[in-house]
C-alpha cells in the first residue's frame, strides 16, 4: 500500500457566482458540483483540513473558491493514484484553464472540473 499523496475535494456551490481568481482573473462558476484534485507530499490530512475551514489566507486557486459563502466542501476523497492521473480520470468539464494546474507538467489543463448541476440527487 503506497500511502496516499493526491486528495479530491468534492465542492457544492449553491449559486451561480462571480469571482475572482487570483492572477486568473475574474471567472463565473455556475451552481452545481465540481471537484478539485490536489496533492500534498506529507501532510495531507492537514491540507485537506485546511482547505475544510474557511477562515485562511488566500494562497491557492482553490482558496478563492472555498472562500465564497455559497461554496463548500460536502466531501474529500484520499487516493494512492498520481495526481493529474486521478485529474485526467475525472469527467468533468473545464471552466477555468489552469485553475489549480500551476505546477502541473502533464498538460490536464485545469485541476477543477465542473461536474454539472444534476449529478448529486438530494
Ligand atoms: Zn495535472
Amino acid at each position: 500500500m503506497t500511502a496516499p499523496c493526491t486528495y479530491q475535494l468534492h465542492i457544492h456551490l449553491r449559486q451561480t457566482v462571480e469571482i475572482r481568481i487570483g492572477a486568473l482573473g475574474l471567472h463565473r462558476f455556475p451552481a452545481g458540483d465540481y471537484i478539485y484534485t490536489g496533492s500534498a507530499k506529507r501532510n495531507i490530512e492537514a491540507r485537506v483540513r485546511r482547505h475544510c475551514r474557511r477562515e485562511k489566507r488566500v494562497r491557492w486557486h482553490i482558496d478563492y473558491l472555498l472562500h465564497h459563502p455559497a461554496a463548500s466542501v460536502v466531501k474529500t476523497t484520499l487516493s494512492s493514484w498520481a495526481e493529474c492521473r486521478l485529474n485526467q480520470s475525472t469527467a468533468g468539464e473545464i471552466l477555468v484553464p489552469g485553475f489549480g494546474a500551476s505546477d502541473c507538467r502533464q498538460g490536464c489543463g485545469s485541476h477543477l472540473k465542473y461536474i454539472a448541476a444534476s449529478s448529486r440527487s438530494g
